[in-house]
This record gives C-alpha cells, sequence and structure tokens, in this order.
C-alpha cells in the first residue's frame, strides 16, 4: 500500500506538470496549490479503498477541469444569446459605455459627491441626479438607494412605521430573488392590513379598513404575473383621493418604472410619470430602466421625501458616487430625448430585417457537428416585466447530430466568454436582439468551430 501511495506525483510535481498559472489568470495560487492538494487527497483516499494508482495526466486533467470549474465562478462578462433584455441573472441591462468611461475619470479622481463647490462648504449628496429623476418623472422630489427593495423598505419605514399598511390581496406578490411584499412590510416594522381577494379589490375594501392607525394605502405592480379574467382593482386616482379623504398616504411600487411605452405587443408597464402623478410616494428600479446601474429609486411629493430622507435607514441604504454619477448622466440622456443612444433601446427597437441578417450570419458560419436555420422566435422584455411582453425576433435555432440541446448549451458556456443561450421545445435558440453588435464577430467564431464529441 505505501508502494502504491509512493507512485503518486507531490503537489510540487503535479503543479509544475500542469498549465502554467497563467493560464488560470484570475484565480490566486493559494486556491491552485489547494485544489492541486485536493485532487492529491482525493486519489489518496480512492487508493487506500483499494482502487488504482491514477496516471499523472489523469491526475492534471481533473486538476485542469476543477481549476476551470473554479474560474468560472468569476464575475465576468458573458454573451447574452437569450433573448432576454432586462436578465437578472446577466447583470439586468447593459449600460452605456461611453457613460462608464466619464465614471471611470470621475472615480479614478475626487468628485464632488458631497461638496457643494460654489461655496466651498459640505453640500447635499449629488442633489442634481435627484432633480434631474423629478424632472423626468413630474414629481416634486426624488431619492436614490441601493435597490428598489431598499427603496420600499425606506419608504415604509419613514411613513408607516409601528403603523397599518393596506395591500390588495391580488398585489401580495413574490417578485424573485426574495422580495416578498408581506416580508419586507414586516422588515419595516409595519403592520400588513390585506384587503379584497386574489382576483376583485373594490375601493370599499380599502375604505374598510382605514381606521386610526392605518398609515398607508399601497399599489404594488405584480410585474412578473397577471390575474387576468374576472378581476377588478380601483383606479389610482380613486386611491389618492380615499388617501386624501382619510389623511394618508398613497404609495406605489412600480418595480420597472417605464418612462416611454415600450415596444412589446402585451399590455403596457405602467409609466413613471403616470404613478408619480397620483401617489404621494412611487418607487422603482434604477436597473429595470433602460440601462441604468443597480438602484432603486423614490419620488414624489417633497414633503414625504423629506422624512424618507431624514430616516435613520437612508444613511445605510444610501447610494454610492459611481451608481448616482451613472444615474444623473442616465437621466440627462433621457431628459435630452436621446434614449435611442442607449443599448437597451437600440436591442429593443432593432428591425427584424436587421435581425434576420445577423441570425443568417450565425447561421453561415455553422462549422463540423452544427446544424441550424434562422425561424421566427420570441425575445422577451424580463426584468419582472409580464412574460407576455414580447418582440417578434428572429433566431437561429441551432442542432447538433451528436450532442442534445443542454449539452450544447454547456458547450457554447465554456468558451472564452461564455455564450448564453435557450432551449425552447428541446431547441438551442441564439437571438441576435441582446447580443451586442460587436460580439457577433465572436459568435460566428464559436459556431464556426463547430462541435466535437459531447
Ligand atoms: C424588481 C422589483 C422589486 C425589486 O427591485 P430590485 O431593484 O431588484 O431590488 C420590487 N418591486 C417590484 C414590483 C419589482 O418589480
Amino acid at each position: 500500500m505505501q508502494e502504491r501511495l509512493r507512485q503518486l506525483p507531490s503537489v510540487q510535481v503535479l503543479l509544475d506538470a500542469s498549465p502554467s498559472p497563467g493560464d488560470f489568470g484570475p484565480l490566486p495560487y493559494a486556491w491552485v496549490r489547494q485544489e492541486a492538494r485536493d485532487v492529491l487527497d482525493e486519489a489518496r483516499q480512492a487508493i487506500l479503498a483499494g482502487g488504482s494508482v491514477p496516471e499523472r495526466d489523469q491526475l492534471q486533467q481533473l486538476l485542469h477541469q476543477r481549476l476551470t470549474a473554479m474560474q468560472q465562478r468569476f464575475l465576468r462578462p458573458v454573451i447574452n444569446g437569450t433573448g432576454v433584455l432586462i436578465h437578472t441573472n446577466l447583470g439586468r441591462a447593459p449600460i452605456k459605455e461611453e457613460l462608464l468611461l466619464q465614471a471611470a475619470v470621475l472615480a479614478s479622481g475626487y468628485c464632488s459627491l458631497e461638496y457643494d463647490v460654489e461655496s466651498g462648504q459640505r453640500g447635499r449628496r449629488a442633489p442634481a441626479v435627484e432633480q434631474l429623476i423629478s424632472t423626468a418623472a413630474g414629481s416634486e422630489a426624488s431619492l436614490v438607494v441601493n435597490n428598489n427593495a431598499a427603496a420600499v423598505l425606506l419608504a415604509l419605514a419613514a411613513l408607516a412605521e409601528g403603523r397599518e399598511v393596506i395591500v390588495s390581496r391580488g398585489e401580495l406578490v413574490e417578485i424573485g430573488g426574495g422580495f416578498r411584499v408581506p416580508d419586507v412590510i414586516a422588515q419595516s416594522r409595519c403592520q400588513l392590513v390585506e384587503v379584497g381577494t386574489t382576483n376583485k379589490t373594490r375601493l370599499e375594501d380599502y375604505r374598510r379598513a382605514v381606521n386610526a392607525n392605518t398609515a398607508v394605502v399601497m399599489k404594488i405592480h405584480p410585474s412578473n404575473f397577471k390575474i387576468q379574467g374576472f378581476t377588478e382593482q380601483p383606479s389610482r386616482l380613486e386611491l389618492r383621493q380615499l388617501a386624501d379623504e382619510c389623511g394618508i398616504y398613497f404609495v406605489e411600487d412600480l418595480g420597472s418604472g417605464a418612462f416611454w411605452p415600450p415596444p412589446t405587443s402585451g399590455s403596457a408597464e405602467p409609466l413613471v410619470q403616470e404613478a408619480a402623478r397620483h401617489g404621494h410616494l412611487v418607487t422603482f428600479s434604477g436597473d429595470k430602466l433602460l440601462g441604468g446601474p443597480q438602484a432603486g429609486i423614490l419620488t414624489g411629493q417633497a414633503d414625504v421625501l423629506h422624512q424618507a430622507r431624514q430616516h435613520p435607514l437612508f444613511r445605510a441604504l444610501r447610494s454610492d458616487k459611481l451608481n448616482l454619477f451613472l444615474l444623473q448622466e442616465l437621466f440627462r440622456l433621457i431628459l435630452a430625448g436621446a434614449e435611442d443612444q442607449l443599448p437597451l433601446w437600440q436591442m429593443a427597437h432593432a428591425s427584424l430585417e436587421s435581425l434576420q441578417q445577423r441570425a443568417e450570419a450565425y447561421a453561415a458560419a455553422l462549422g463540423t457537428g452544427l446544424q441550424g436555420e434562422v425561424g421566427p422566435a420570441q425575445s422577451t422584455m424580463g426584468g419582472g416585466s409580464l412574460p407576455e411582453e414580447v418582440l417578434p425576433t428572429r433566431a437561429l435555432y441551432l442542432a447538433s447530430s451528436h450532442c442534445s440541446s443542454t449539452e450544447l448549451a454547456a458547450h457554447f458556456r465554456q468558451q472564452e466568454i461564455p455564450l448564453i443561450t435557450r432551449i425552447e421545445q428541446n431547441r438551442l435558440l441564439v437571438d441576435p436582439r441582446t447580443i451586442l453588435p460587436h460580439q457577433d464577430a465572436l459568435v460566428q467564431r464559436y459556431l464556426e468551430k463547430g462541435v466535437g464529441p459531447c
């Protein structure tokens, strides 16, 4: 046994024989060494359990696989071939590159984050961005925090801590990633009062629930699902009038926060301007907008926003200089009517002809082992919008004589910049709509290479 164990290489020999550490760029050497130790430990256990002594090649290959897998865990670029525009798992929307270059200039030096350049005194934190948002929304005041979950938490804590919040049973939703309306209300130390039924809630249901301890009547955009058929919800105007009559606040969580109707075929998202016309306070995500950084935005009536700003939670939830700057520049573009310069806008408005051409160029590049054809498909807005909000597109449907769709999808994920695809009815689909035009050449190279045995 000792003799057989001695045939195993040492950690150093295994490492020296393996691809140079440079091949695993981002991996700290300590991780690589630990992984080599683990591979040898496992080989030792296998030998002690009566197994044979593995070849050095096998050990190297095993180490290589494990290091490759570790490398895949790093946050890095991927190509989005799924056709989901605001893809939460892939970083939601791409940010306009020029804005990021400007942000690099800002953040690689000092900036006027909380400094009033005119007076030379300490100033408000990035006041212009709030003003730009208010102008776009048609509201009096705004506030920026880390994400929309934080915006809702802060809004309720500031307006309703220790008091009651009325929500329709049809809007007590889970958005995904653990955002559940009842839980957020509880975390804000408010008491949830459910009214109505799943499909129908009337103004009278809200009115009957109001008592001396009620602080807020809340509307939540169910985002990712829809109740159809025999349904009823009071209008924003009715809820606002009720809130004013009763001396309470009307708060709306919009989620996506669109400033324009989307070019999709399903029912449109509510617009921020429309919600801000009625709500004392409206919240939405900066990164579900057309290519914003991760942010949560509160906008509405000045005295209400003042309460949110004064709440101690704001200090814990406030946004950083990079995000505030990106948001400022994004809203400058929006107010200049230059939204067509934003990558997400361009993706959403890509013409069917251009999508067809790009998909055909992919199809023309197919190498050995790959078959494919271009056909109609549907892109989706994503980002918590309704599943039926789809955009007709042209996609490359891929197949292989010797690999399943799942194996093909894994093959494309293993490329230098992973290509993420979608599987639909057992076919692998590559939608050019969400692939940035400058990534087309790389996608074609992946396709030209073809696939070997799976
Ligand atoms: C997405 C969403 C949230 C959570 O927003 P994050 O920015 O992801 O924190 C909350 N409410 C609604 C209605 C949403 O759609």
